[in-house]
């Protein structure tokens, strides 16, 4: 998406390890115009699908998700980082955050997440995979089936899309980094 890779050489940050900071625009700060484009893109992607609904996981694969299901026309469900007393049917798995260096479960109600479901997968950043590792787990769990994954940007160099290889599930990423090393942004 050339709209997306000229915005990320013009104001993304590489930090050390593999870092790529947008929070200017994706994951701080947004830029509605931007994310409304961002959403036609997956919807264009992913229109040969049967989807039924939208999951993604907090905090910011819900601003992504919320214009391709509003674009849709589908519900969204978020999987939740925090377990809330009151969920009912709670499903839960353990992912581990690279960016904070820590496990931890995130859930869903299976109220939302069911047999019947048809699910696109919405997230900002496809790294390792295991936020990516902890929905599959979460759909297996609940019988949903996964139709696909979008990622605004994937960073290939750490090599998260074998995840969804493994199980034969389609990927679809909005700017695919190459490379963060020196600093630089080296996108394909
Ligand atoms: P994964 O689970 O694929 O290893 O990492 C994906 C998750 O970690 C995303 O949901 C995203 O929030 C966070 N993440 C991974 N890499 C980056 C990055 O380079 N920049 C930012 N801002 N978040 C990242």
């Amino acid at each position: 998406m050339e709209l997306l890779k000229k915005r990320i050489l013009q104001d993304g940050k590489c930090f050390p390890g593999g870092i790529l900071k947008v929070d200017s625009f994706i994951n701080h700060q947004m830029d509605p115009t931007l994310m409304y484009e961002i959403g036609k893109e997956f919807m264009a992607r992913f229109k040969d699908r049967p989807i039924n609904k939208i999951v993604t996981i907090e905090a910011s694969g819900i601003a992504p998700a919320i214009f391709v299901g509003y674009l849709m026309h589908l519900p969204v469900v978020f999987i939740k980082k925090k377990q809330p007393k009151t969920m009912e049917n709670m499903l839960t798995s353990v992912v581990h955050s690279f960016t904070k260096d820590r496990d931890y479960t995130v859930c869903i109600s299976s109220n939302f997440l069911c047999p019947e479901d048809h699910i696109l997968f919405i997230d900002d950043f496809l790294a390792f995979g295991n936020a990516a590792k902890g929905v599959i787990d979460l759909c297996k769990q609940s019988g949903a089936t996964i139709e696909g994954m979008g990622f605004i940007i994937e960073k290939a160099f750490q090599g998260g899309r074998k995840v969804m290889d493994d199980e034969n599930i389609k990927v679809e990423s909005l700017a695919i980094v190459e490379d963060l090393s020196d600093c630089k942004i080296v996108l394909r």
